[in-house]
């Protein structure tokens, strides 16, 4: 392991990570990319409803913040479905060691994530727990999400600033209440920063920052400055720039070039580790990076339930 991963820079301070936690580093493929021709992941997709309304969104796929747009994945339930499908991934290939719920919606909108969560690890307590998230609702789920020693948390933060953030966002729903404009993009960075990012790097949790890159002037010149924040400032664990795929509001845009990814990334880097290996994996993808597996895994799962 080296060296970089041995301590945390925690809001300007040298925090030594203990054993456990590093596993959840070099066994997590999103989060080391050596780890990521070794291990894999299990996503487990129970997670059908969304609490906002990116613009670029079209809501009839997974949540494009964390996977590729145009694809529909599965929902499983019950979530003992979900306890099902991770006990069959364990018996075949002992190489995942990491279950995600990635969607296909936002994660904390859906009570079948924390069933389908507290299941799993009561029955697998040594698999890593990850979580993807708008971090909508990320403050008042952390300390249920510790319980079930959730310990790596990507949150997808597009905006530092809310005047930014409204060109990104069309609504936010919270306790009930749909909120439009600046007012909607205020409470969703107020929620991601002080109360979802904050708390789960003090509950020693890794996060990984997803930002999706959107020219021209809506948030590219702004990536940098959350960087900057999530990094240093915060103590974000990686950061994981996300080029646009247009549609819905934003379906006319040019997205960046895989060249202005990588300068993007160069920009950022002085602020926070670059994840360069991102996949945009489906919200059901089983297996190591770019060679998923969930295709054989449902096929089985599936002649299981005749037989
Ligand atoms: Fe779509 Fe995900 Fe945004 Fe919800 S959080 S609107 S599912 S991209
Ligand atoms: Fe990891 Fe990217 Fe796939 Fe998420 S979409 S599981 S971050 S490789």
């Amino acid at each position: 392991m080296a060296d970089e991963y041995r301590t945390a820079t925690v809001q300007g301070r040298e925090v030594p990570y203990d054993p456990e936690q590093l596993r959840k580093i070099s066994e997590h493929p999103c989060y080391s990319d050596k780890a990521c021709h070794a291990f894999g992941r299990c996503h487990v997709p129970v997670a059908p409803k969304c609490n906002i309304q990116c613009n670029y969104c079209i809501r009839d796929f997974d949540c494009v913040n964390e996977s590729r747009p145009g694809v529909t994945s599965r929902v499983l339930s019950p979530p003992e479905e979900a306890l099902d499908l991770v006990r069959n991934v364990v018996r075949e290939y002992p190489y995942v060691k990491v279950v995600g719920i990635a969607g296909p919606g936002e994660p904390l909108a859906n009570p079948e994530t924390f069933e389908a969560l507290k299941l799993i690890h009561e029955e697998f307590p040594h698999l890593i727990m990850c979580i993807s998230t708008n971090g909508l609702a990320l403050p008042e789920s952390i300390e249920e999400l510790a319980k079930y020693d959730v310990g790596n948390v990507t949150v997808t933060l597009n905006a530092v600033d809310p005047a930014i953030g409204e060109k990104i966002y069309s609504w936010v729903e919270y306790d009930g209440k749909k909120y439009h404009g600046r007012e909607a993009a205020e409470l969703l960075l107020a929620q991601q920063m002080k109360g979802g990012i904050e708390m789960a790097v003090a509950k020693k949790m890794f996060v990984k920052i997803n930002t999706v890159y959107i020219p021209p002037g809506i948030n590219d010149e702004h990536i940098p400055e959350i960087a900057k924040k999530v990094g240093g400032e915060m103590g974000a664990f990686t950061f994981n720039v996300i080029p646009l795929i247009p549609q819905y509001k934003f379906a006319a845009i040019t997205p960046p070039t895989p060249k202005e990814k990588r300068e993007m990334q160069d920009r950022c880097e002085p602020y926070i580790k670059q994840m360069r290996h991102c996949a945009r994996c489906r919200a059901d993808a089983i297996g190591k990076l770019g060679q998923d597996v969930q295709s054989c895994v449902y096929q089985q799962m599936k002649d299981e339930k005749k037989e």
